[in-house]
């Protein structure tokens, strides 16, 4: 079918190009070619904020601009997150706004990055022609050629503009020479130019891909593919280059992080060139320096000992998110004997009923999550932990709840994030399950949790009052000018307050005199003594003398 370039029409489904043969509408075409200006925008989590930055080093080398203005920007690109049907519709809403300004005229290319582009699939530029490209997110090395295949201007077939891996293959038959394009957007990482002070000193570092877990309700296996172990020595040179830059915080990525495990010489390529292992490998976990057929192997705990040692510039190194099951004591002991490696764990129960568990397809029980962090606070007392729930899933009964209820009222934890069960497609819950439990329902449920753990939360951080910290500082919070306090404090003159979080990850507020020193102390360490404690955060007092 031969179409002319031309306006969509308001009612998408009356447009001639619908009927399969989708082409390029040049209404949606921006103007300028060089040095377009970008407005990206993230939702998600960790992950998608580490993809954004990527993006944006690797756009911003080849000459596209950032803008924080979504009007005065040529190019929106929302990087996005399926894991909730709320997410994907704010994006959504999004879209539609920017859709009706194109249809009044305004000439914009519209982006979706991620997993809600992985997810719907190419057909989506057919189903909304006011979408211009779509990039998964294990496609996004490929989003320079898909934004210069819209602004050719010329007829593009909508296969230019998409680059989706497409959920049945699960990045199966491309996965090498994909990963190895990956690897090189990981490795070639520049630090995004907009990222603020204390930005500047922290990154994340990814260390797997993917998930094989497929937990029911979950989009990630479909989303993000399979599970591949990036290789270590590319892990330790990225921390290193990091380290150079000024950065002394990292956190380490990956949706199973403590299942990391990578067997040298597995793949090797026709140019012999090792490529990373993908999953389970879990076979592997706890045997450092041997493998299956006599390989070598770096393990979970392998690779936090060894960026602790061979890179000291990091002064804090931190991972998320770990799995209740198979997190070996080998990994405690490393962090028990790692002063510059972060006592915190995220670490998601997802409930507190065996049967939902099962449901869940989580592969451990009640018992078995209760006996691990009995370990983890053996190993390490002092330790921050956090973790996920879901509230309401399909068939979850009073009786399951109160198991929840019981496990979070029993549990130290520091945090939990309370989330609503929301079916998505691709999922298996969604096609096995009614989605039975009424929403109001599941409103009570997360009310009742919440307070519960604001309860916990709270008594956690009692514990803290009296204790010496050091300190991350994120964010100045707020400056004052007041002078109640100073002469305590022992300074006189304005006050500035900021906040930061203890190697447990606790949010810690305090003051320091005026706003220069909170902008000198942005993205440094610095000795704290806890004065007070609230359900979220601790109040400090800055020990400057306890510097060391
Ligand atoms: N990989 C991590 C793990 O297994 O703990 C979590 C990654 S997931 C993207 C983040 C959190 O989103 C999960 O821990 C879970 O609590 C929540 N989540 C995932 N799918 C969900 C769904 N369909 N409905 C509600 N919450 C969901
Ligand atoms: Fe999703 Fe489960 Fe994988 Fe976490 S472990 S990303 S919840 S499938």
């Amino acid at each position: 079918m031969n179409v002319r370039p031309h306006r969509f029409p308001r009612d998408a489904a009356a447009c001639p190009c619908n009927a399969g043969q989708w082409t390029y509408h040049a209404g949606s075409m921006p103007l300028p070619t060089t040095n377009p200006l970008v407005y990206l925008e993230t939702f998600g989590c960790q992950m998608n904020e580490l993809d954004s930055e990527l993006v944006t080093g690797h756009l911003h080398a080849l000459g596209y601009r950032f803008t924080d203005d979504r009007d005065a920007a040529n190019i929106v690109l929302f990087n996005t997150c399926s894991v909730r049907e709320q997410a994907e519709n704010k994006v959504f809403s999004r879209v539609g706004r920017l859709k009706q300004e194109k249809l009044a005229g305004r000439r914009v290319t519209i982006g979706l990055l991620g997993c809600v582009a992985e997810r719907e699939g190419a057909s989506l530029l057919s189903r909304q022609p006011e979408i211009d490209l779509l990039c998964g997110p294990g496609e996004l090395d490929r989003l320079p050629m898909l934004l210069d295949n819209v602004m050719k201007g010329a007829l593009v077939d909508w296969r230019e503009r998409a680059a989706v891996q497409g959920s049945s293959t699960r990045r199966t038959a491309t996965l090498s020479a994909a990963e190895d394009s990956l690897e090189s957007l990981d490795l070639a990482r520049a630090f995004d130019p907009s990222r603020g002070d204390s930005d500047r000193h922290a990154a994340y570092v990814r260390i797997t891909r993917g998930c094989n877990k497929f937990c029911t309700y979950c989009v990630v296996p479909n989303t993000r593919g399979a599970e591949v172990h990036r290789p270590p020595d590319a892990i330790v040179d990225e921390c290193k280059a990091l380290a150079d830059q000024g950065v002394i915080e990292i956190t380490l990525l990956g949706q199973t992080v403590n299942h990391y495990v990578y067997v040298h010489g597995a793949a090797v390529g026709s140019d012999g060139r090792e490529r990373p292992p993908s999953g389970p490998g879990l076979t592997a976990v706890g045997q450092s320096d041997r493998g299956a057929a006599g390989r070598r192997v770096t393990t979970f705990a392998d690779l936090l000992r060894r960026i602790h040692e061979e890179v000291p510039g990091i002064r804090r190194l931190r991972f998320v998110t770990s799995y209740p099951r198979d997190f070996g004591d080998d990994i405690l002991e490393v962090m028990q004997h790692s002063p510059r490696i972060c006592r915190y764990l995220h670490v998601p129960a997802q409930s507190g009923s065996d049967r939902i568990l099962k449901r869940m397809n989580r592969g451990y029980t009640v018992g078995q999550y209760r006996a691990f962090i009995e370990r983890v606070v053996a190993y390490l007392p002092d330790a921050g932990i956090a973790g996920d729930i879901i509230v309401g899933f399909p068939t979850e009964t009073d009786e399951d709840f109160e198991q929840t209820c019981k496990l979070v009222r029993e549990l130290p934890f520091k945090n939990n994030f309370v989330f609503k069960y929301s079916p998505r497609p691709g999922t298996v819950a969604i096609d096995r399950y009614a989605d039975d439990v009424a929403e109001s329902v599941k409103r009570q449920r997360i009310n009742r949790l919440l307070d519960i753990q604001s309860e916990v939360s709270r008594q956690v951080h009692e514990r803290e009052i009296g204790r010496n910290h050091h300190v991350f500082v994120e964010k100045i919070s707020q400056a004052k000018t007041s002078g109640s306090g100073r002469v305590e404090l022992g300074w006189v003159g304005d006050t500035a307050q900021v906040s930061g979080r203890t190697p447990g990850d606790l949010i810690t507020v305090f003051d320091v005199p005026g706003e220069a020193t909170a902008r000198r102390l942005l993205g440094t360490i610095v000795p704290v003594e806890v004065v007070g404690a609230a359900p979220r955060l601790l109040w400090g007092r800055w020990r400057p003398e306890n510097e060391s």
